[in-house]
């Protein structure tokens, strides 16, 4: 993505009457992608990850760790005066929601198994990001800067957790919310515009309720909530949307500022994209549970491990009408319509899920799919779902017309002025803009109007897998992506033989029970008894251990095996690479993942809420001090880059994990 172009966005009363007009230009665009790459085939098996940082600033002084959001600029230069030597290195770096984050991807994709290069290729990103921050600012300040990969900030939205000073200072009147000035928006237009499209048409502020840990001494409320007469009527919503033992948020900041590790798989055809899909819906649950690292929102220590449902309510545009209940203040969101144009509301209906959320629909498409896998609750738009199969172009099928037609229940969020007149043998832009606000935990990507089958230069049909929370070290990050990448390796090799279908409803079920604190030691998932290719559906309930080690069923003896056999890296067992000549950190990958499903290593979640529970100046009320975050962080810094003198790294990832990282560096940070 690069950098965004400039442009004048609408706000949502001037934008939403361009809504249907937009979503009908899409879908002609999406046909005529349809028609140009539907037929393309044997594209090769690209792949590449993306990294979210956040920008930290420690104030060694006051002991404070803070969110760097004067710095941001380091974004424009990584793409405009080092670009050369981003390209160099093979690295490149995008915009993300929060002025104190920066993501960022190989260049290029990499092509089939890539070995230890995807750890390299993150210690340079992260190498060429905290070289240019540390430039940034040793000009300007004495304090110390760096890059985190924190799936949450713990106290984001308390005192001082930006380096702002008087905070309050400042107007937020983009996100209106109680604790996130609005300097944590990125500058560019687009962000501030989404967060005040989405209150505007969901009608209120945006509401988070997290569980709250309880220890001896946590308050029955979240007492950070404070009375405010700044904006009318939203400062009066919060002591009605907050419910007592929660932890409450209110701004889409709180879910967008939070990171993850996403990784996107190129299929040789539309329909193994479909099947790849299809197969991964299922796993989305159970690695976000086995990915665990956020314990801690807005100072809070939280009765959830996982990021995922915060962000879910972060950008929930849904007004109360769509969400079945009442308005907080009936007198300012008439009969819960929100910002629903008066035309609009007769064809309003009820979405039971946010725009942000679990997988909807299997796509199908091959001979293991059933209709009737999808038996949940998910509206569609009727007018798209007649257009899409219906049609002189490409007609689709019903499923997948289905998947479509349920993304375009979902109105544009930000539109832009600049961008209304498109030519739709051309652009995608229209189209883009309803699938890139599906946030969903895959992400069925088409290709452009250009991926003929010829042409092999543009991409062609990928899968995104986006639950993971990311992980402190590039080397865990690796070690997911890597995993990931096996499995998508096994599903496009034997797609003849694997039936992984499961009823939808049960996905749903898992993505629930993935937020439990420990769920990856004490949850129980929907798992299936067999993968073979019978049309057997069941599903009984399975520790996540047991769904990673059983000898029948599990993921290790069903999947990773089989591939690495296939890829004749190993005979019998996977633990075989550790002798190997050329696969000794692939073994220290798999090691990692299959110690924390067993619970012999920590989720990184537990990690963190054990060092905050025994912490000296915990005083068993959930809360989150400045010392105990800035201790936290500090810690992450050294475990982020390897120094293990305080044996940190040999606790979270184990003695021997711990000795071969810090022993088998690929790349010097410092
Ligand atoms: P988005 O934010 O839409 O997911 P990004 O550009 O941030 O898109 O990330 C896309 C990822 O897909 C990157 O890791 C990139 O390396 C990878 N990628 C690029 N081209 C291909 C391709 N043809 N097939 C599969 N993956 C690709
Ligand atoms: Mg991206
Ligand atoms: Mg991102
Ligand atoms: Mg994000
Ligand atoms: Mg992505
Ligand atoms: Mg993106």
């Amino acid at each position: 993505m690069g950098l965004l172009a400039l442009g004048t966005a609408l706000s949502w009363h001037e934008s939403r009457s361009y809504n249907d007009r937009l979503k009908t230009e899409g879908i002609e665009q999406l046909l005529a992608v349809f028609k140009a790459a539907s037929k393309r085939d044997n594209d090769t098996l690209f792949w590449g990850d993306e990294i979210e940082y956040m920008m930290i600033e420690y104030d060694d002084s006051e002991k404070n760790a803070m969110l760097d959001v004067n710095d941001d600029c380091i974004l424009k230069i990584l793409n405009t005066d080092d670009l050369p030597v981003c390209n160099a290195n093979d690295v490149h770096f995008h915009p993300e929601y929060g002025r104190f984050m920066l993501e960022a991807t190989p260049l290029k994709p990499y092509e089939g198994y890539a070995g230890n290069y995807v750890e390299y290729n993150m210690n340079k990103r992260r190498f060429v990001a905290e070289k240019k921050l540390s430039e940034i600012t040793e000009q300007k300040s004495k304090a110390r800067f760096g890059f985190l990969t924190l799936s949450v900030f713990p106290r984001m939205g308390c005192d001082e957790f930006i380096n702002v000073p008087n905070m309050w200072n400042h107007k937020n009147s983009a996100s209106r919310s109680l604790f996130l000035p609005d300097e944590v928006i990125n500058r560019h237009i687009r962000f501030p515009t989404l967060t005040r499209n989405i209150r505007t048409r969901r009608g209120e502020k945006v509401c988070i309720n997290v569980p709250m840990y309880k220890d001896h001494n946590t308050p029955k409320v979240d007492d950070s909530i404070y009375e405010r007469d700044c904006f009318s009527p939203e400062d009066q919503e919060s002591a009605l949307a907050s419910k007592p033992g929660f932890i409450y948020l209110d701004a889409m900041g709180f879910g967008m500022g939070c990171s993850c590790l996403q990784a996107t798989f190129q299929a040789p055809n539309i329909e193994m994209a479909r099947y790849l899909y299809d197969a991964f819906v299922n796993f989305a649950p159970i690695m976000l549970a086995a990915s665990a690292a956020a314990p801690a929102f807005k100072g809070w220590l939280a009765d959830q491990d996982v990021r995922w449902n915060v962000i879910s309510g972060a950008v929930d545009d849904r007004t109360p009408q769509e969400r079945g209940v009442p308005p907080l203040l009936p007198k300012s969101n008439k009969n819960g319509f929100g910002g629903i144009s008066e035309e609009a509301q007769s064809s309003s209906k009820r979405i039971p899920k946010s725009r942000y959320s679990t997988v909807d629909l299997y796509l199908g498409g091959n001979k293991f799919f059933k209709r009737s896998y999808n038996d949940t609750e998910v509206p569609i738009n009727d007018r798209v779902m007649n257009r899409l199969m219906e049609n002189h172009i490409a007609p689709l099928d019903f499923d997948l017309a289905k998947h479509f037609a349920h993304l375009y229940v979902r109105d544009p969020l930000v539109i832009f002025e600049e961008d209304l007149q498109q030519d739709n043998q051309t652009s995608t832009n229209h189209f883009e803009n309803i699938q890139s606000t599906n946030w969903q935990t895959l992400r069925f990507k088409p290709p452009t109007q250009d991926a003929t089958p010829e042409n092999k230069k543009v991409p062609g049909w990928r899968v995104e897998f986006r639950p993971l929370e990311i992980q402190l070290t590039d080397f865990e990050n690796a070690a997911y992506s890597a995993f990931l990448y096996l499995l998508a390796e096994f599903f496009l090799t034997f797609s003849e033989r694997v039936n992984c279908y499961i009823p939808m409803s049960h996905v749903w079920e898992n993505m629930d029970r993935a937020h439990h604190r420990d769920a990856v030691l004490e949850a129980k998932f929907f798992w299936k008894d067999r993968f073979d290719g019978s049309d057997d559906c069941t599903a009984k309930e399975y520790s996540i251990n047991e769904i990673f080690h059983d000898e029948k069923n599990g993921i290790f003896s069903t999947f990773i095996i089989p591939i690495l056999r296939h890829k004749r890296f190993i005979s019998k067992t996977w633990e075989e690479l550790k002798n190997s000549s050329d696969h000794v950190r692939l073994f220290h990958y798999l090691k990692l993942i299959s110690d924390r499903a067993s619970g012999k290593l920590p989720s990184t979640a537990r990690f963190f809420r054990d060092y905050i529970l025994s912490h000296p100046d915990y005083k068993h009320d959930s809360k989150i001090s400045k010392t105990i975050n800035y201790d936290l962080l500090e810690m992450c810094d050294r475990i982020t880059h390897l120094d293990d003198s305080r044996n940190e790294v040999s606790m979270f990832l184990g003695q021997e994990i711990g000795d071969y990282i810090t022993n088998n560096v690929l790349f010097t940070y410092r």
